[in-house]
């Protein structure tokens, strides 16, 4: 089987396309505008910026050009954009979007000629960009096709100069078939440094070393390229047997109001990890342990656990772990429920490790749930 014919070709191409494009305005946005103006606090009190806007606008618009018929479930809508106070963002939002679809079909191999160019590079008019946002609005699922898309996920992260991703995952019948993650700020190599937000620090760092984009589809395997360079390199988790857990590194969310702190401190110590958490903001986690970074991703629910998981949150960094030999389940061991609506209302909480040591991982879970007496969420 050729490449091209390998099941789900076309929406792994046009994903990545979608994904590069988006990361490419999320960075221009970081290096140009951000400010305090550039951004807008959402009901839940959560911030989002004009990169989030402005990445779901243009990956929609091309999810929508290449296939129409599917349902894309997005992060954000346009509401915010059409008051008297995100008239500012709006305007910037378009302008941005309209500079990063230009010629969207030319970097394409094998789409151009097929009219989709033309169909592109029409006059990109506020309407059609505020409606391709909210072509973001489907309500999930557990029937057909469908896309879920987080334009920036780890907004405080991207705000803070830190590690964010741009994420899109096609998912048929609820399962997930294709991951693409954009990392603009993940080391390409491991070995350098990555920015965390800390502004001296991230001083030292060398930009030109940054960029990843994660590429996974069932049953195909995993994969790093880089914003820049199409070549594809196969990743997989770093092996860890039963014995060598205790060296095994983990990493959870920097903001503790997503994910217990103490919760996941008490399962490392449990399975003997005396390594410290490394915190990082986004599903850049699930990249990184993919690649063989860290080995275990703790996000333990904090409080009564009535949160309930965004799809868009775990559905592409999801695949990259699978693909690359892990295994990622709720706090219970089951399976993530990707048809279950716009949410993951049927599971509570993340644990993601190699197929090897995930039962220990879980084991370890419960024993410190039954500890802090939040038994009742297993
Ligand atoms: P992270 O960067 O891993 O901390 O995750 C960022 C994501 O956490 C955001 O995209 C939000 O959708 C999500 N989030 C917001 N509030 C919560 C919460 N209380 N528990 C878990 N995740 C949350
Ligand atoms: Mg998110």
């Amino acid at each position: 089987m050729t490449k091209s014919e390998a099941p789900y070709a076309r929406e792994r191409s046009i994903a990545i396309r979608a994904v590069l494009r988006a990361s490419q305005l999320t960075s221009s946005v970081f290096d140009k505008l951000i400010s305090a103006s550039d951004s807008l606090t959402k009901s839940d009190k959560s911030p989002v910026t004009v990169g989030d806007f402005g990445a779901q606008a243009v990956v929609n618009s091309i999810l929508a050009t290449h296939f129409p018929d599917d349902p894309i479930v997005g992060e954000e809508d346009s509401s915010d954009l059409k008051t008297e106070e995100g008239k500012s963002i709006k305007e910037q939002v378009c302008r941005l979007a309209r500079e990063a679809l230009k010629g969207a079909a030319t970097n394409c191999p094998g789409l151009s000629g097929q009219g989709v160019q033309k169909q592109e590079e029409e006059d990109l008019t506020e309407e059609k960009l505020l409606a391709a946002i909210d072509r973001g609005n489907h309500e999930g699922g557990a029937i057909g096709r469908m896309w879920a898309l987080d334009p920036i996920d780890g907004t405080k992260g991207f705000l803070r100069g830190g590690q964010y991703a741009v994420c899109l995952a096609f998912i048929v019948d609820g399962v997930v078939q294709v991951g693409v993650m954009g990392c603009p700020n993940l080391p390409i190599s491991p070995a350098d440094p990555k920015p965390s937000g800390d502004k001296e620090r991230d001083a030292q760092v060398d930009k030109s070393k940054l960029g990843t984009v994660y590429v996974a589809v069932r049953g195909q395997g995993a994969f790093q390229r880089t914003l820049h360079d199409e070549t594809e390199t196969r990743i997989s988790m770093r092996s860890l047997s039963a014995s060598k857990l205790s060296q095994a590194s983990f990493c959870e969310s920097v903001e503790s109001g997503h994910s217990s702190h103490g919760t996941n401190a008490r399962i490392a110590e449990l399975l003997g990890i005396k390594n410290k958490s490394v915190r990082m903001d986004s599903q850049a986690k699930y990249a990184s342990i993919a690649r063989g970074d860290g080995d275990i991703y703790l996000r333990l629910p904090v409080g009564d656990g009535s949160y309930q998981e965004k799809i868009w949150d775990h559905a592409s960094g999801l695949l990259l772990v699978e693909e690359a030999g892990g295994k990622v389940t709720d706090l219970r061991g089951q399976a993530l429920n990707f048809g279950a609506g716009r949410t993951l209302r049927d599971n509570k909480g993340v644990v993601a490790a190699h197929w090897d040591v995930h039962g220990q991982v879980i084991e370890a879970v419960s024993k410190a749930l039954m500890e802090e007496g939040r038994g009742s969420l297993l």
